[in-house]
């Protein structure tokens, strides 16, 4: 899903990927490197301009569309997926930095000039050294690489003043810029040198706002690497899609599709940084700083990892001169390069998150005040209630109490479920919902396994059924398990043996079910049977609920590897189940099986349960860390990025739902991401105990320990990379 995320958007979007394709064809770019090299504009800067796309951000009076930096990463990525070479990056960056200054002074007029057409660059880095000189200031020395600084028409200059920042515009001579062979081919790279140049106070500007400068820069540089990975991963997955070897398709090879799939999971995160940042335009100073760092922590890293991919899964075709996608993999060099070391991000995101979060809500506090005076009613009345609900200690949801009972009454237990369980709420009012609770400190209630089982009794259930089972589910007076793994069938769930033969009034259910987490506490379980063995496997199951008091039900716990028991082997022996207790017909049941996107319930606070950013945190605040203070800020930058990215997906994918756009290959990316999010976040925050982390004290080691228990849900992650290769990329079986 690329960046934009409404209508409008995607018209522009479009609008860009056909100028970029009339104009800036890629032979036309090859046949031009000598030219842009010197920063020659070439002839798409043109249609450019006469479009408006290089003044989209600027106000009107300047003859811009006064639009936002979210349009800005729109254009940008699309000119990174078609490689438009020349100076349109450069540019916008300098007049959105101009743009943001009061009008005083020169900024007026250099707005004019750029709305105009004029092209520029901004000289930010160390090496220009300024002294004071009786009618202004002289500077000299020699900046570091700058991206677009030959040709450039005006230039935004920062020079060390005894340790404060000179800000000025030049209009840059020939013989001021060192052109130098630039990694990326298709745009000019240049150091500025000055000697004696003299700073008149008309050429000084007002000090741009750091946070803002970063914000504008990354958003931007985000967009170009999430249109680099885009055309890169449809070159990848087009060329193994054909390519023939050893008598298959490449891309049947798991290999290959996990690759390809990582490399979908690798630009789906990558386009929802950029998004991320583009849309803290607006928001506070904090906001912009945690945004800008992961922009640049995940979506430049990206953009070269997945260009890179793309050469090695064309093969050696890909390494050769003509083929395009070593241009895609210098562009994406170039742009992370010109963002600074990404260490440097990490620690900057690690020090934004010691006091700062990212905001991920999408609803403001005036939206639904009808439904939000209603919830805010209700959970005060049930926060006055006896707190009288029976908690497990593993991983059961809490049982029954009277909070509980008015919360599933008035349908605030599953609010996405239709009435009478619950209010039929979309995804503002669930956040509204959620806001509530959580001004309250107020923990939304889970069924657990039931948050799967109760969809597919909505969908699939008799009336009896869903009468009998789905509201003392919600009041936690029904615990549920689900019986599908067995011995032989785990990853492969269709080769399941336990077998239900037809008996009088029902069904007999024999055989054994295995890793069944709270078998032991459960009362009744969603199990898996075959009831056909003389059809293809995946026709011939059947979905029962089965009551886990009956006769010949046998549950003996486990021990994890944790120490603790929280799932179980299960042996049916004759265990009859009444008809009453199947669902839908017989051999539906992997139809059943498989969970109901749509009824998933949002999760938009992507907080990860393992490795999170604020264990990270309390760990740095209590003085428990055992790594220098530096490595354990840049630790959590890391941790930090990996959850925002997590959040930014999320939220684009309600957002997306909201516009009615096709999400699903959002939800399995979230699931692969949220995976190695959870394990790589974890084994650092392992990593920072020291010798601590010899002993279980403090809970981080046996989280870590325990973490295949949140892994494997729907499925490990090579399962999971097989469903996006297969069912989203559409490579061969
Ligand atoms: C804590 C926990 C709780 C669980 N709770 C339940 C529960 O309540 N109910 C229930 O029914 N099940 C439950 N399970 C079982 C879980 O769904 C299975 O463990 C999971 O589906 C994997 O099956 P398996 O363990 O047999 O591993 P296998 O399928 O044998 O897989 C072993 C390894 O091989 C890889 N692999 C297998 N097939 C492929 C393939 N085609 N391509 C690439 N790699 C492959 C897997 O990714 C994995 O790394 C639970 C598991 C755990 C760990």
């Amino acid at each position: 899903m690329p960046i934009p995320l409404d209508d409008d958007h995607r018209a522009l979007a479009d609008a860009v990927a056909g100028l970029a394709a009339r104009y800036a064809p890629l032979e036309k770019t090859r046949a031009a490197f000598a030219d842009l090299a010197v920063g020659k504009t070439p002839d798409v800067w043109g249609e450019l301009v006469a479009t408006g796309l290089h003044a989209l951000h600027l106000p009107e009076h300047h003859g811009g569309s006064a639009a936002g930096l979210t349009e800005l990463a729109v254009v940008a990525e699309q000119l990174g997926n078609a490689l438009v070479p020349g100076p349109w990056l450069p540019t916008v960056i300098t007049s959105s930095v101009l743009a943001a200054l009061p009008t005083e002074g020169p900024v007026a007029g250099l707005l004019d000039e750029f709305g105009a057409g004029a092209t520029g660059a901004v000289v930010a880095g160390p090496g220009l050294v300024a002294t004071t000189a009786d009618a202004g200031w002289t500077v000299a020395g020699t900046s570091g690489p700058v991206l677009g600084l030959p040709g450039a028409d005006r230039v935004i200059v920062r020079a060390d003043l005894g340790g404060e920042p000179l800000w000025f515009h030049l209009t840059p001579s020939g013989a001021e810029v060192d052109i130098a062979d630039g990694v990326d081919l298709t745009r000019p790279v240049g150091m500025l040198r000055l000697d004696g140049h003299v700073v008149e106070p008309g050429a000084m500007l007002p000090a741009p706002d750091a946070d803002r400068l970063d914000l504008v820069v990354n958003a931007l540089l985000a967009a170009e690497a999430a249109g680099v990975c885009s055309w890169a991963l449809h070159t990848a997955v087009e060329y193994v899609r054909n390519r023939v070897q050893f008598d298959r398709p490449i891309g049947s090879f798991q290999a290959v599709q996990h690759k390809a799939a990582m490399m979908l999971v690798r630009t789906e995160t990558a386009c929802a940084a950029a998004w991320d940042a583009a849309r803290a335009a607006e928001q506070p100073a904090d906001q912009q700083r945690l945004a800008a760092a992961q922009a640049a922590l995940t979506a430049l890293p990206a953009g070269v990892d997945v260009a890179y991919e793309c050469v090695t899964l064309l093969g050696g075709v890909g390494f050769t001169w003509e083929h395009d996608a070593h241009l895609y993999w210098r562009r994406a060099v170039g742009i992370a390069s010109a963002a600074g070391p990404e260490d440097g991000w990490a620690r900057r995101l690690g020090d934004a998150a010691l006091t700062g979060t990212r905001d991920y809500s999408f609803v403001g506090e005036q939206a639904l005040p009808e439904l939000r005076a209603r919830v805010a009613a209700v959970l005060d009345e049930a926060v006055a209630l006896p707190d009288d609900a029976v908690r497990s200690d593993g991983w059961a949801p809490e049982r029954g109490g009277s909070r509980r009972a008015r919360l599933a009454e008035t349908g605030l237990v599953a609010p996405h479920y239709p009435a009478p369980y619950g209010l039929g709420a979309g995804p503002e009012e669930q956040a509204v919902i959620a806001d509530e609770f959580a001004r309250r400190g107020f923990a939304q209630p889970t069924t657990v396994i039931g948050e799967w089982v109760l969809p597919t009794l909505l969908v699939h259930g008799t009336e009896e059924q869903r009468q009998r089972f789905i509201g003392p589910t919600l009041r936690g007076e029904i615990v549920w398990c689900q019986l599908f793994s067995e011995p032989g069938a785990g990853s492969d769930l269709a080769s399941l043996v336990t077998r239900a033969r037809k008996v009088e009034g029902g069904w007999s259910l024999s055989g054994q079910k295995v890793w069944t987490s709270m078998a032991h506490e459960a009362d009744w379980a969603v199990c898996l049977a075959r009831t056909d063995r003389d059809v293809p496997k995946h026709r011939g199951l059947s979905y029962f609920l089965v009551d886990m008091r009956s006769e010949g039900v046998d549950v003996r716990p486990l021990r994890q590897a944790t120490g603790r028991s929280e799932f179980n082997e299960v042996f049916l022996d004759d265990v009859f189940v009444p008809d009453a207790c199947l669902v839908a017909e017989p051999g539906d049941g992997w139809r059943l099986a498989v969970t109901t996107l749509s009824n998933e319930r949002l999760n938009m606070g992507a907080t990860l349960s393992h490795g999170s950013a604020a264990r990270v945190r309390e760990l740095i605040e209590s003085g428990r860390c055992a790594a220098q203070r530096d490595d354990a800020i840049r630790v959590l930058g890391h941790n930090t990025g990996r959850e925002m990215a997590l959040s930014a997906l999320n939220l684009r994918s309600v957002l997306g739902r909201m516009s009615n756009l096709d999400v699903g290959a959002e939800i399995s990316v979230q699931k692969v991401f949220s995976a190695i999010a959870q394990r790589d976040g974890s084994r650092a925050l392992v990593s920072l105990l020291g010798p601590a982390g010899t002993t279980l004290d403090g809970g981080h080691v046996v989280d870590y320990i325990g973490l295949p228990a949140v892994l494997f849900g729907g499925g490990t992650i090579e399962i999971q990379l097989n469903v996006i290769a297969q069912r989203v990329l559409g490579l061969p079986r």
